[in-house]
């Protein structure tokens, strides 16, 4: 799906990459909570030119009353990319690859979501991906658990994502899609650093053992960093003002 380009060499002699990151860089990240009206929780979430939007409702009463479960909360994902997020517009209705990845950021953040608080209820979190440049479903985990936060949601710990690459025999952080086009694998990660939990790990291509146990050393540390920016983020709108100044 991602395109490669033809004859772009993606490291070049001094071991930068096309956009002149280095291999352990971030593109630039910008997160916003409480962007809004009309939802619980919301974020928005951009590594570079990828953006996504996360809204929550919830805990509220399931609208299916049959979808309930006696001991908690059932959290309810959907991943959807827009139809002008991608270069050839996208069809609205919801592809196999939107279903399993709904899947799969549901299953990045159920571990986290302190869900057995709230029985008999549901917890909504939708993404919708407004322009894809690579690494959506790892945006989409992080603006889904920045605006479950938002909404007030109790969670043991904040999860980011980030995927890593290996691009031309460079492991690389943070992967667009022109990367993502023409590496030889891509590992994304989702992980609740402060609690030592990976809640999302897929592998497509091939690493040898130490090049994996290298790539994800990798996804952790740029998580750690993606977490802490989730922390400044929620504590730059709920901060009183005052509270923890000298
Ligand atoms: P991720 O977005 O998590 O990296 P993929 O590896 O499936 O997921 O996709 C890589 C990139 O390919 C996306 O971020 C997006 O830029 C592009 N892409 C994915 N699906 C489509 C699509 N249906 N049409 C055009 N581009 C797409």
């Amino acid at each position: 799906m991602a395109k490669a380009v033809e004859g772009l060499r993606l490291i070049t002699e001094e071991g930068l990459r096309h956009d002149g990151r280095r291999p352990d860089e971030l593109r630039p990240v910008r997160m916003e909570v409480g962007v809004l009206e009309n939802s619980d929780g919301s974020a928005l979430v951009e590594f570079g030119k990828t953006k996504v939007m996360a809204a929550v409702y919830g805990p509220r009463e399931p609208i299916q009353k049959y979808m309930v479960l006696p001991d908690r909360a059932v959290l309810r994902v959907r991943y959807h990319m827009a139809p002008f997020s991608t270069s050839d517009r996208k069809s609205p209705a919801p592809s196999r690859r939107e279903i399993e990845l709904s899947k799969v950021i549901r299953e990045a953040l159920e571990p986290v979501v302190l869900s057995e608080q709230f029985p008999r209820t549901t917890i909504d979190v939708f993404i919708e991906v407004l322009q894809a440049d690579g690494g959506t479903r790892t945006a989409g985990v992080t603006a889904a658990s920045l605006a479950l936060a938002d909404a007030g949601i109790p969670m043991r710990a904040l999860v980011g994502g980030v995927a890593v690459g290996k691009i031309e025999g460079v492991l690389v952080v943070d992967v667009d899609e022109v990367e993502d086009g023409v590496g030889e694998a891509d590992l994304p990660v989702a992980a609740a650093p402060d609690i030592g939990l990976i809640t999302l790990f897929q592998l497509n291509g091939v690493l040898t053992r130490e090049e994996l146990d290298r790539a994800l050393e990798m996804a952790l540390g740029a998580i750690r960093r993606i977490v802490d920016m989730e922390k400044e983020t929620l504590k730059s709108k709920y901060q009183v003002a005052g509270e923890g100044e000298e």
